[in-house]
């Protein structure tokens, strides 16, 4: 706790693996963030506490929910689905969310969010980005994983054949984070 501060909430069950992510961003630590479990949404998002926003930057509070919710479409790949590497590689990804609006000021929020939400380009651009965070926060091998995991494992199968189109879309395959990282490394 003396590496993460005091301004960081942990999911219940998943402590461990979010504290990881957390130390993997030393210049977040004195941002507030909070995990919650939710049983609701998509598996993961980093939101912005709307009412934080409009104080000083110091006091902004970000949440990362984390859908637990059971026997859903998305079961095969909510953070209690994955394998422990696999967690701390998503929740790596939140926070590189959670960095990148930390630098916006409200008003590129707000224009950031209307791109977000008007061009599938934009979206799947911005995610993919998120997606290299972890590789520059040391957590290569976890994102990797997280990828490999939701598009190969027996458990994920159904899911990946019906979402393959959307999930290699806007997220990183497995096998262009592997070219990616092993290009990374070379240069690191
Ligand atoms: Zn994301």
């Amino acid at each position: 706790m003396a590496i993460l501060g005091d301004a960081k909430g942990l999911p219940k069950g998943f402590e461990i693996a979010a504290a990881i992510a957390y130390s993997a961003y030393p210049q977040l630590k004195d941002v507030r963030i909070d995990m919650i479990l939710t049983d609701y949404g998509p598996p993961m998002m980093a939101d912005i506490d709307i009412w934080s926003l409009f104080g000083t930057r110091k006091n902004r509070l970000y949440q990362i929910k984390l859908n637990d919710a059971v026997s859903t479409f998305f079961d095969p790949i909510l953070l209690r689905s994955l394998p422990f590497d696999a967690q701390v590689g998503i929740l790596a990804h939140e926070l590189g969310h959670v960095a990148y609006y930390h630098q916006l000021n409200l008003f590129q929020i707000g224009k950031w969010g209307f791109n977000y939400l008007q061009s599938d380009e934009f979206h799947a651009t911005h995610e993919r980005t998120t997606d290299l965070m972890p590789v520059y926060h040391g957590l290569a091998s976890q994102i990797y994983q997280y990828a490999y995991f939701v598009r190969n494992d027996p458990s994920c199968l159904e899911f990946y054949t019906n979402g393959k189109e959307f999930m290699d879309k806007f997220y990183m395959t497995d096998k262009e984070l592997l070219e990616v990282i092993s290009r990374y490394e070379k240069f690191n």
